[in-house]
């Protein structure tokens, strides 16, 4: 046991000589020149949970485009480096689990501020206002969950949506069967073939699922859960949340904020 500790130790310390010599100012690869550490040189790398459009979802080229990769971008600017986008599991990401593992430097993924993802993920301010919608098949509107006791009701897991129809089914006492889903892509596509007569989700990915898909779902009612989106980063991260809060402050007041919002999401609500 003795001797592999021993010879561990002269490994690390002979790479650390070839790294002093290889690179003699810069100790640091993953740090930029405003002193803020990265996971990869020169990127800024983002997990994220696809599809979610209008925040993040691949262009006909394969891009991953989106508000939020709009937004981020301009945080890889200020740092000067690139955005490099990492598709994983929702859970990870709220977790705190990809952070901490240092998957990615911040997650932006739709995803709602909540006093339980705060206990293991450092977020940004406010970058969004959302809440959640019931979507049906058009011409089929249900406008009330009593309506779904003994039918399907779809939602996305690990969502704040799913969370709140499961709280609501448990304290109303319905008997609706919750059916949850692994992304937004196969809960839309069980609302289009009937394997549910509803699905909840945030409304803003419904809206767009409209537009795109237009005369075939609708949104038949709405819940005013007050949620705001929050760009995450590890836990105490403070340097790289400064950058990240800092740009979204400065899009704010200087327009390109707004700009953002009309290209991906469109006309304001009035405020
Ligand atoms: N806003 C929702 C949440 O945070 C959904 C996010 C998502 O599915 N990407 O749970």
């Amino acid at each position: 046991m003795r001797a592999t500790g021993l010879a561990g130790v002269a490994i690390v310390a002979s790479l650390a000589l070839t790294g002093a010599a290889g690179c003699a100012k810069k100790d640091t690869g993953g740090t930029t020149e405003a002193g803020v550490a990265l996971v990869k040189a020169g990127t800024l790398t983002t997990c994220t949970h696809l599809p979610y459009a209008p925040f993040q979802s691949k262009d006909p080229s394969g891009k991953v485009v989106g508000f939020d990769v709009a937004l981020i971008d301009l945080v890889a600017t200020k740092l000067g480096v690139t955005q490099a986008i990492v598709d994983t599991p929702f859970e990870g990401i709220k977790s705190g689990a990809d952070l901490n593992s240092g998957k990615c430097d911040v997650a932006a993924a739709g995803m709602t501020i909540t006093d339980e993802r705060k206990k293991v993920l450092d977020f940004s301010v406010p970058y969004f206002d959302a809440t959640q919608a019931l979507a049906t098949q058009a011409g089929k509107e249900v406008k009330t969950l009593e309506e779904l006791v003994g039918k399907r009701l779809g939602v996305q897991g690990g969502t704040t949506g799913e969370e709140y129809i499961n709280t609501q089914v448990k304290e109303k006492n319905l008997k609706i069967e919750v059916v949850s889903y692994k992304d937004l892509a196969a809960l839309q596509q069980a609302l289009a073939t009937n394997q549910v007569v509803a699905a909840v989700n945030d409304l803003p990915v419904w809206n767009e699922y409209i537009k795109a898909n237009p005369g075939k779902v609708v949104v038949a009612a709405g819940f005013d859960t007050g949620e705001q989106y929050g760009f995450a980063v590890k836990k105490g991260n403070a340097e790289l949340l400064k950058n990240v809060n800092d740009a979204i402050t400065a899009a704010r007041s200087d327009g390109t904020y707004d700009k953002i919002y009309a290209e991906w999401i469109g006309e304001k609500p009035a405020s």
